[in-house]
């Protein structure tokens, strides 16, 4: 759909919008990558089992059902089927390579827990996860408490990264001890000694991996972690000096395991494939050097197509699940077989492609607003500002030939016009008016814009000016930080009404009403747009929305920011038949628990405002009945959900 046909679609001559346009306009084929479509009734479903592609859940059913239960906007919904696929799809992606090239290791996969740590996240990669052995990674003492507490499976790895003290290397001594098949991964050079004089005293192998510190440097946001620069892994000299040292106390043989991290989000498979051959030459290294290794660590990094394009922009990637395990086993074997080596365990930590898609930001909207939903008179009343009747006539006047030339004549009485109401000379009111017909030339100048081949600079992107603002019911620093923080792209769209066209171009602001809580900035195909299409909201009626593939970094790296607490949390699960179950709900903060995490006593505060209240009562301000009315709204806010409830 160019802006062409949809000029016409909203102009109603062709009348033709379906499904199919709204499929395309939103690219949701493209990021939905199978897990989420459009209905026939025009409603975004999302098909969570693979090969199941008939069975599928309305997001608009489970907005019902969120209703019905009195749970209010905004929700995050888990579909917790989806994260089982990703877990399968990555796991038989991986054990599909090993069997095409014949491949004599196994692979591993671990997932960290700094993605999203929530335990219900944790759980289902446990329960489900066990059927692969899929294992956790843990950075800090935090994690290794989850880690421990959660696995049950023997053969699942636990994976012991970040900077570590001493009870961080007991506990994970004593998880070697109860047999988990946890690794402690050296990061530091200091920490080798550590670990060892632990060991020695409480009587316990450690089993050790060495973060490797490696010199390829990748594309994306955080190829800082990668890369000479990176703050983790140790260098030549250093994996040399730990390979002395545990050579001179006899301990070679503990070394098992070779880890980097490139970092998250590589859009390059290139940069992947660098990486990991660059990883194979040090870990044959460490083989000849006389280490049993046995495990090749490969981290994190496989990336989110964020904007469905296939392509190394930073919020999509290049590459297919099947290419980057096909790839990685691959060179991992072509660098042993030419030394002779036998194959290792091959561990990922994907974190991101695991969880992004199962999440889902729900959200209904509040207000809009236009700059073109006033009109203006066709003649002036008498004795009318000079200002406005200038303003009128480049409104009459302004034609495809003259844009430009009536633009910065626009421009210049909008300026005169503040400058007289400062001055005194013009009235709010006539203000008001002049401002009115300002925004009826500039979207006069839009529309005759789209009709010309050779766009004057000043004017490209004008329509940009007009879109109108959808006032969204959920925070930016809450519950979409990577949005705020690393102008990170989601793909967002209605959940409904999609076989009407959609007439308006909009951005989004959320209820902060901070000037950063706004997304101006969408996904698309070949570059990124500025405005998103959206359906005129109908009056009385809801319109609801949603942020897709959130599961990944958005939930705890949120804020309080206008003290706008933890979103309601459901999730749902597809059974056997198509039909869906509410397996959990977590219900959001209350005002009373935010401002608990900012440290207030809400006893004390209720305290304090009865007494305002009884002061008043004293001073004949209220009654005694009134106070109690007050004293009712008071405690029903505080119990009540932070952000806009209806
Ligand atoms: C963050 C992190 C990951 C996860 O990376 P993704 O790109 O989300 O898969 C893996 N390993 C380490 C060491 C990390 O710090």
């Amino acid at each position: 759909m160019n802006e062409k046909e949809l000029a016409l679609i909203q102009n109603g001559k062709l009348n033709r919008w379906t499904v199919e346009n709204s499929k395309e306009a939103y690219g949701i084929p493209n990021w939905g990558k199978g897990f989420f479509t459009v209905s026939d009734r025009g409603e975004v479903v999302a098909t969570p089992i693979r090969g199941r592609e008939h069975q599928s859940i309305s997001l608009m059913d489970i907005i019902s059902g969120v209703k019905e239960r009195g749970l209010e906007m905004p929700v995050l919904l888990r579909i917790e089927n989806m994260l089982d696929s990703q877990l399968s799809i990555l796991n038989e992606s991986f054990n599909d390579a090993i069997r095409q090239f014949n491949y004599r290791g196994q692979y591993r996969g671990v997932y960290p827990i700094k993605v999203n740590q929530q335990q219900q996240v944790i759980e289902e990669i446990t329960r489900f996860g066990a059927s692969y052995h899929h294992g956790l990674e843990a950075g800090s003492k935090a994690e290794l408490i989850i880690a421990i507490s959660m696995i049950r499976d023997p053969e699942a790895c636990i994976i012991c990264n970040g900077y570590k003290d001493e009870k961080f290397i007991d506990l994970a001594l004593y998880a070697i001890k109860l047999g988990f098949k946890c690794f402690i991964v050296v990061e530091m050079p200091c920490e080798l000694e550590l670990v060892l004089r632990r060991g020695r005293k409480l009587g316990i192998t450690p089993r050790l991996g060495v973060r490797l510190k490696i010199s390829h440097k990748a594309g994306g946001h955080w190829a800082e972690s990668g890369g000479d620069r990176s703050l983790f892994g140790l260098n030549t000299t250093e994996i040399i000096a730990l390979v002395d040292m545990l050579k001179q106390e006899g301990m070679l043989e503990c070394l098992q395991l070779l880890h980097y991290h490139l970092g998250s989000q590589i859009p390059n498979i290139r940069d992947i494939r660098a990486g990991v051959a660059e990883a194979c030459r040090y870990y044959t290294e460490l083989v000849l050097e006389g280490a049993p290794m046995g495990y090749l660590d490969l981290g994190g990094g496989l990336a989110v197509d964020y904007d469905g394009s296939q392509t190394n922009f930073r919020c999509s990637r290049n590459y297919s699940v099947n290419e980057y395990c096909a790839d990685i086993i691959e060179i991992v074997m072509a660098n042993l077989d030419e030394k002779e080596l036998p194959h290792p365990t091959i561990i990922t930590e994907s974190g991101r492609a695991t969880v992004a898609h199962y999440s889902v930001l729900l959200f209904n909207i509040l207000d809009v607003s236009r700059f073109d939903a006033l009109s203006i008179p066709e003649k002036l009343p008498e004795g009318s500002h000079e200002m406005m009747r200038n303003l009128l006539d480049v409104y009459t006047s302004v034609n495809t030939k003259n844009i430009q030339e009536y633009y910065n004549d626009a421009l210049y009485y909008k300026d005169e016009v503040q400058r007289l109401f400062r001055h005194g000379e013009i009235s709010l009111r006539e203000r008001s008016q002049c401002e009115t017909i300002f925004w009826n030339i500039i979207s006069k100048i839009a529309r005759e814009v789209k009709k010309i081949k050779q766009v004057p600079v000043e004017l490209e992107g004008i329509d940009i000016a007009l879109a109108d603002i959808y006032y969204c019911n959920f925070s930016i620093f809450q519950s979409l930080p990577d949005s705020w923080a690393i102008d990170q792209l989601f793909p967002i769209m209605p959940v409904h009404r999609l076989n009407e066209c959609p007439t308006r171009r909009a951005i989004l602001a959320d209820i902060t009403c901070d000037s950063d809580g706004k997304i101006d900035r969408f996904i698309d195909l070949h570059d990124v747009r500025s405005t998103l299409p959206l359906h005129e909201v109908k009056p009385g009626e809801e319109y609801f929305m949603g942020v897709f593939l959130v599961g990944a970094y958005q939930e705890t790296l949120g804020d309080l920011h206008n003290l706008l607490g933890d979103t309601n949390i459901v999730s749902v699960r597809m059974n056997e038949d198509g039909s869906f179950d509410f397996v959990r709900e977590l219900e959001g903060d209350s005002i009373a628990d935010v401002l608990t995490y900012v440290e207030y006593d809400t006893k004390v505060l209720l305290t304090q405002f009865r007494q305002a209240a009884e002061n008043a009562v004293r001073e004949g301000k209220i009654t005694g009945a009134e106070r109690h009315k007050i004293m009712h709204a008071y405690e029903s806010g505080l119990r009540g959900y932070t952000y806009y409830e209806k």
